[in-house]
C-alpha cells in the first residue's frame, strides 16, 4: 500500500479522462489517471469529430496525427424510393472562422490509442486494470483508495467515468434518467454492395426512417439501424438495411463491431460538488448517439475545465473560477440533449410521415451544436464566442491563428498598429498582427478583427474585446486580472 500526493485525480481514461490528463500535463498540472480497463479502446463507439473539435485539437498539437486517419464528411443525404432525394451541406459550408468544415469520420479508439500514447511518452501513464474503492474529502482536498489499496491524495478529482460514473454515484449528484424506449443496431464492418457509395451520411426513408450510413475511416462503414426491441439478431438489422437500400443490396465482408445502444438521457444536476469534485463527459451528459456530438461535448468539458484548474492550481487565480466550469458547460449539454432528443425521436415519429426529411432539416436547424461552432459563452456579441481562425504570414510564410494559439496561455491578440505600454503578465501571450505586407512580423489580409483587440481564453473562446484606441480597457477585464496572477 502506497500513499502518492497530486494536483488532481482523474477517474476513467476514456476519452474525457485522457484529454483531461493530457491538457493536465500541457499545463504542468499534476495528475494521477486510473481505469479499470486493461487499455484503450481498440474498436467502436464514437464515429465521428466535428469542426470544433477539430479546432480545439490543432490547439494541443493533436491534430497533424489524427487528421490524415480520418475521412471528411459534410453532406447529409436522404433515400427513398430508390433514388436520393436530397443532399444537403450548406450549414458547414456557411461556416465562418474555420478551415475544416465537416466531420472527421474517425472511430474513438484512435483518439484514446494517441492520448494514452501521449501520456506514456510523458511519464504519466495511465494507471490500468484500477478502479475506485473509496473517495474521501479531507482538509488537503481528496483521498481516493484504489482497488489495489493504494491511497492517492490531491487537492481535486475529475469524475470522467462514463455514463455509470462512480464518482457521480459516490458524490449522491442526482442523475434523473429518460429512457425514450429506442434501440439501435450498430454495426461496423468492410461491406460489399452494389449501392452508388457516396462519403455521405445517409438517411434511409422507409415506413420511418430507421437505417443510417455513416461513412468512416479506411475501409470501414457503420449503419444504425433502429430496432426497437433488445432481443435481436445481427441479420435481423442486416435484413433492415437491405429493406431500406432496395433495389440494392448489401452484405458484410467483415464485422468489426456489433452492438446495440438503448437510448438514455441525462444531465447530471451538478457538474462541481462541495469545491473539489468535477464530472466531465457521459458521467455528467447523456444521449442518443444521433448527431454525433457525446465525445464532442466532452471533449470541450475537458478544454473547458483544465485550463480554469491551472489558473487555480499553478497562478493563484481565484477559486470562484471552477464554478464557472458548470455555469458555461451545464447548459451546454441541456442543448445538446435538446438536439440529439429532437433527431432520434424523429427517426420513428412524423406528422408528415417524411422522417428522414424531417431527421436533415433539424440537422440544418440544430447545426450550432452538431457542428459544435454555435456553442458560446453568453448571450451576444464578441465576448463568449469563438475566437474565429484566419491566415496569418510572416515573411513569406503561411500560418494561422490556432497554430499560434497556446492552451497554457491567455492571448493577447492584437490587430492593427498599436503600442502597448502595459506590462504584460507570463500568463498571456501576445500575437500583434498588422493589416500592412511591408511590415516586419505578422500581418494578414483578413478584416475579421481589424483595429481590435481581442483577449483569448485558453480554450480559444473571446473573454473581452475593445477598439485599438480603448485597449486598456481590457486590462480592466476581470479574467485578464486573473491572467496578471
Ligand atoms: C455506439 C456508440 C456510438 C457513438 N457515437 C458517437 C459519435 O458519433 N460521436 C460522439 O461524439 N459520441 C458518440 N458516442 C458517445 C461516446 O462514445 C461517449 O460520449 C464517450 O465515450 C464519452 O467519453 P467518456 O470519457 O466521458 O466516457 P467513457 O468513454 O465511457 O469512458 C469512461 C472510462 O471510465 C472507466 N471507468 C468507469 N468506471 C470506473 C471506475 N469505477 N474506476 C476506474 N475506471 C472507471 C471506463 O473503463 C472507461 O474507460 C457513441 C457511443 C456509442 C456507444
Amino acid at each position: 500500500m502506497s500513499e502518492q500526493f497530486t494536483d488532481v485525480m482523474i477517474v476513467g481514461a476514456g476519452p474525457v479522462g485522457l484529454m483531461c490528463a493530457y491538457l493536465g500535463q500541457l499545463c504542468g498540472i499534476n495528475v494521477v489517471v486510473a481505469d479499470k480497463s486493461e487499455g484503450p479502446l481498440q474498436v467502436g463507439r464514437a464515429d465521428a469529430l466535428n469542426a470544433r473539435t477539430l479546432q480545439l485539437l490543432e490547439l494541443v498539437d493533436l491534430f497533424d496525427d489524427l487528421y490524415p486517419l480520418g475521412k471528411s464528411c459534410n453532406t447529409s443525404s436522404v433515400w427513398a424510393d430508390g433514388k436520393f432525394v436530397s443532399r444537403q451541406s450548406k450549414w458547414w459550408d456557411a461556416l465562418e472562422g474555420c478551415m475544416h468544415k465537416h466531420f472527421l469520420m474517425i472511430g474513438q479508439s484512435y483518439l484514446e490509442k494517441l492520448l494514452d500514447k501521449k501520456l506514456k511518452d510523458r511519464a504519466a501513464p495511465v494507471m490500468r486494470s484500477t478502479s475506485i474503492a473509496n473517495i474521501e474529502l479531507n482538509e488537503k482536498g481528496c483521498l481516493t483508495t484504489l482497488s489495489n489499496g493504494d491511497r492517492i491524495q490531491s487537492k481535486y478529482v475529475i469524475g470522467a467515468d462514463g455514463s455509470q460514473s462512480f464518482v457521480r454515484n459516490h458524490f449522491g449528484i442526482p442523475f434523473e434518467i429518460t429512457r425514450p424506449q429506442i434501440v439501435w443496431a450498430v454495426i461496423d464492418g468492410i461491406i460489399e454492395t452494389d449501392f452508388p457509395k457516396v462519403p455521405e451520411i445517409i438517411v434511409f426513408q422507409a415506413e420511418t426512417s430507421d437505417v443510417a450510413w455513416i461513412p468512416r475511416e479506411g475501409e470501414i462503414d457503420r449503419f444504425y439501424v433502429r430496432m426497437d426491441t433488445k432481443e435481436f439478431e445481427m441479420q435481423e438489422a442486416i435484413d433492415k438495411i437491405n429493406r431500406a437500400m432496395q433495389p440494392h443490396t448489401l452484405s458484410f465482408k467483415k464485422i468489426e463491431w456489433f452492438s446495440q445502444f438503448s437510448v438514455k438521457e441525462s444531465v447530471a444536476e451538478n457538474f462541481f460538488v462541495q469545491d473539489r469534485v468535477f464530472l466531465a463527459g457521459d458521467s455528467c451528459h447523456i444521449h442518443s448517439v444521433n448527431g454525433g456530438q457525446g465525445l464532442n461535448t466532452g471533449l470541450a468539458d475537458a478544454f473547458n475545465l483544465m485550463w480554469k484548474l491551472n489558473m487555480v492550481i499553478n497562478l493563484g487565480a481565484p477559486k470562484d473560477l471552477l464554478q464557472n466550469y458548470e455555469d458555461e458547460r451545464k447548459p451546454v449539454a441541456q442543448k445538446v440533449i435538446g438536439t440529439s432528443a429532437e433527431l432520434v425521436r424523429s427517426t420513428k415519429f412524423s406528422e408528415s410521415g417524411t422522417h428522414a426529411e424531417d431527421y436533415v432539416k433539424i440537422v440544418e436547424r440544430r447545426a450550432g451544436n452538431i457542428t459544435g461552432m454555435g456553442v458560446r459563452y453568453g448571450e451576444e456579441g464578441l465576448p463568449g464566442s469563438r475566437v474565429f481562425d484566419f491566415e496569418i504570414f510572416d515573411g513569406t510564410s503561411k500560418t494561422r491563428l490556432y497554430s499560434l494559439l497556446d492552451y497554457t496561455k491567455f492571448t493577447l491578440l492584437v490587430c492593427g498598429d498599436c503600442n502597448i505600454d502595459q506590462k504584460l503578465p507570463e500568463s498571456v501571450k501576445i500575437i500583434k498582427v498588422h493589416p500592412n505586407k511591408t511590415h516586419e512580423g505578422f500581418w494578414t489580409d483578413s478584416k475579421q478583427y481589424e483595429n481590435q483587440a481581442i483577449l483569448v481564453r485558453p480554450d480559444s473562446y473571446i473573454q473581452a474585446a475593445a477598439p485599438l484606441d480603448r485597449i486598456d480597457s481590457l486590462f480592466e477585464s476581470s479574467l485578464f486580472k486573473v491572467a496578471a496572477l
